[in-house]
């Protein structure tokens, strides 16, 4: 009863839209529409022409004034512009919650969900072009941000930024891609208990993420910055900084710019990633999964958090090597836990509530992995990869920023951005 109540509720639902937005509609335009393509005046060539939409309540059709350009063919119905829709076929409440969704399940769970709880059918591909639409002019913002002169800072909500990176290597749609994933946040005063570390640690507060695929740290540290001036670095308030990474070369020489005079700067190793290297030398020499590697590993990561780098770095010189894989993989370890030994005073840290660990990278990338379109032999681009992380990301961060996006109408910049193209066709 309910289902054909709610079909029926869409029928009347998409007519009282088309009504409304047709009774919205500017039948005569106060000035002549200028080409976006070649700035040339448009002539009227239909009054009533139709669009189509599907809307969050029922989709509908409207007619309005169509415009074409005479020296290059464009067409346009600024009416479009007015009512915040763009070149894609779902309403601007619609969109959102279509990249809601995708921001926490791949496609083809989005358009079943989606189709399970709207009482009609979405298509993935359908959902796809939207969602790509709305990333896409997220990245706009993102590279607008960038290139506009720093602003004077904010004030940070409190004297303590959190500032994190990683990079990893998700395998989407067939191909592995690099992402590089920041986060950026204010630490403390409140707690919150840490199962990991059986610790009361700070939250990280009001969390925004950036992300970024296949680019090199020169054109991900910007994306982290803006963040952190979006948080109050720069700001005289601020009293302690706290960067943490994993032991990536490309990580700790970019943190760097967030030294700020007369601030403590803290750098902290991953937790998660020293624990992986011991992991894997421990493997190479006691097995891999063997009862020694078990037992050694928690033996030294206990000792790494309770008393520091000290003991790990002992346990390591204990290491007789019998094989050159042995040699080089215990050289690396040695290498790269000398080179970050000064990250790991786990002990100093912990007592001071500060995490060691993000997971960073886990909560963002979560939905991406093995995210994929099926439908319509559609295939996973880059700029897909990183419209989908964009609307991640600002999903993930404080609600207010997902709000503040859409409050900005993006739906209705995306057929000016003309970067949107047909997703490549999968080779057979
Ligand atoms: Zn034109």
């Amino acid at each position: 009863m309910e289902q054909s109540v709610q079909a029926l509720l869409r029928l009347v639902g998409g007519t009282l839209m088309g009504t409304l937005v047709e009774a919205s509609v500017a039948w005569r335009e106060k000035a002549q529409p200028i080409c976006l393509h070649c700035g040339q005046p448009m002539r009227l060539v239909d009054l009533r022409r139709k669009r189509d939409l599907r809307g969050l309540v029922g989709d509908f059709a409207f007619a309005r004034p169509y415009y074409q350009c005479r020296a290059c063919g464009g067409g346009l119905a600024p009416d479009d512009e007015r009512l915040g829709i763009g070149a894609v076929g779902y309403t601007p409440a619609l969109s959102r919650v279509a990249a809601m969704m995708v921001t926490e399940v791949p496609f083809e769970r989005a358009a079943r969900d989606m189709s399970e709880t709207l009482g009609a059918t979405f298509a993935e591909a359908d959902i796809y072009r939207v969602v790509e639409a709305l990333g896409i002019v997220a990245e706009a913002d993102i590279q607008a941000s960038m290139a506009a002169p720093q602003a004077a800072p904010v004030a940070p909500a409190g004297d303590t930024l959190f500032v994190g990176a990683d990079g990893t290597t998700s395998f989407i749609d067939g191909d592995w891609h690099e992402v590089k994933v920041g986060v950026v946040g204010m630490l403390g005063p409140e707690l919150h208990h840490d199962p990991q570390t059986e610790r009361d640690l700070f939250k990280i507060s009001d969390p925004r993420y950036c992300a970024a695929v296949a680019a090199s740290a020169d054109e991900f540290f910007p994306r982290v910055a803006l963040l952190a001036q979006g948080a109050g670095f720069g700001h005289q308030d601020l009293r302690r900084i706290v960067c943490l990474g994993d032991g990536g070369r490309w990580i700790w020489r970019r943190m760097s710019i967030f030294n700020q005079s007369g601030v403590e700067h803290i750098e902290i190793l991953d937790y998660m990633h020293a624990s992986e290297h011991v992991w894997q030398v421990a493997g190479v020499f006691f097995g891999e999964g063997s009862l020694d590697t078990h037992a050694w590993v928690g033996h030294v990561l206990k000792a790494l958090r309770e008393q520091g780098p000290t003991p790990l770095m002992d346990a390591l010189g204990k290491l007789r090597p019998h094989s050159s894989r042995q040699k080089r993989e215990l050289q690396n370890a040695k290498d790269y836990f000398a080179a970050n030994r000064d990250r790991m005073r786990y002990p100093e840290f912990l007592a001071q509530h500060l995490p060691i660990g993000s997971g960073v990278v886990e909560a963002t990338c979560r939905s991406l992995v093995c995210q994929r379109t099926k439908d319509a032999g559609m295939r996973w681009t880059r700029s897909g990869a990183q419209a989908i992380l964009n609307l991640r990301c600002l999903h993930l961060s404080h609600p207010d920023r997902w709000r503040a996006f859409f409050a900005r109408h993006p739906l209705r910049r995306t057929p000016r951005l003309a970067t949107l193209r047909r997703p490549q066709a999968q080779a057979a």
